[in-house]
């Protein structure tokens, strides 16, 4: 197996939360690596408009979705574009995510709510919408988006980081369940990665001076640094691979 089965052409990928952050470098890899690309967002203007930014960057087929990942309708209705628009679908990369910080005690239920819905919810909902597609032409890549934070823990994060657990968890049962229908499942966990995710973490000296010095590499990631993981999962090349985590986190959970 050759670098080849890195390619993607003849592909078509649906990234959630494609149009800014990791999502969008994710898109754009797959794009570049010969996918058709479907990314979606919950602002519509932005999802068309990074759909077509990687379009005329790529040369491929592309098409930007205005939806919410917590909303069932609105998920099928977006795998239902997809398929209408391209004609199938293969690869799925669930990113769309959100992080709320705040102790254990001034957590409100509609926050913890929307981090779950968002983070764990979503990709429960997108795979379900796919896995009809993906079973018919015996052939998927889903690639769930969890974080460091779902390996090891920091204080003010209960529900990213229980969510972010959860994922892999709902990664290993999905792989399980579809191992049969050549459909692999694996979760992807960056670490810190300096996106809009993190602003409020890096705009802090004090907290942004407590992660860089723990991460081993000494320095946030470049989201670039996380596309080739992208590439791979979504790819060929990882086809002996599922329900398994990869974690792109500086050394973080080395530690
Ligand atoms: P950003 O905050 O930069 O982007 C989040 C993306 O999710 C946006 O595209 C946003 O689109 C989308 N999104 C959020 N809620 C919804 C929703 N209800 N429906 C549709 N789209 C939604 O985050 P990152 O790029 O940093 O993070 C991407 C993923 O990586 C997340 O799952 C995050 O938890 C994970 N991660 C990130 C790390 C990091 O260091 N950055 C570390 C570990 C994990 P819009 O607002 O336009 O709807």
């Amino acid at each position: 197996m050759g670098l080849e089965s890195f390619e993607l052409g003849g592909r078509v990928a649906l990234i959630t939360g494609g149009n800014r952050g990791l999502g969008l470098v994710m898109a754009r890899a797959l794009a570049g690596a010969g996918a058709d690309v479907a990314v979606l967002s919950r602002q519509q203007a932005q999802a068309e408009k990074a759909a077509a930014d990687i379009g005329q960057e790529t040369g491929r087929r592309t098409l930007g979705i205005g939806a919410d990942v917590t909303k069932a309708a609105d998920v099928n209705d977006a795998v239902a574009a997809v398929v209408a628009e391209f004609g199938h679908l293969d690869i799925l990369v669930n990113n769309a995510g959100v992080n709320i910080r705040k102790p254990v005690e001034e957590f409100d239920e509609e926050s913890w709510d929307l981090v779950q819905a968002t983070n764990l919810k979503a990709p429960y909902l997108c795979a379900r919408a796919v896995s009809p597609h993906m079973k018919a032409q015996g052939y998927g890549r889903v690639i769930n988006v969890g974080s460091m934070l779902g390996v090891s823990a920091l204080p003010d994060r209960t529900a990213y980081c229980s969510s972010k657990a959860a994922v892999m968890q709902l990664t290993k049962v999905l792989a399980l369940e579809w191992a049969g229908h050549g459909i692999t499942v694996n979760a992807l966990c960056p670490g810190p990665f300096a996106t809009d995710l993190n602003i409020p973490v890096i705009e802090n000296p004090e907290t942004n001076k407590y992660f860089v010095d723990r991460i081993p590499l000494g320095r946030w990631g470049n989201p670039e640094e996380l596309a080739g993981a992208a590439i791979f999962l979504a790819s060929a090349a990882s086809s002996f691979m599922t329900g398994s985590t990869l974690v792109v986190d500086g050394g973080w959970t080395a530690q």
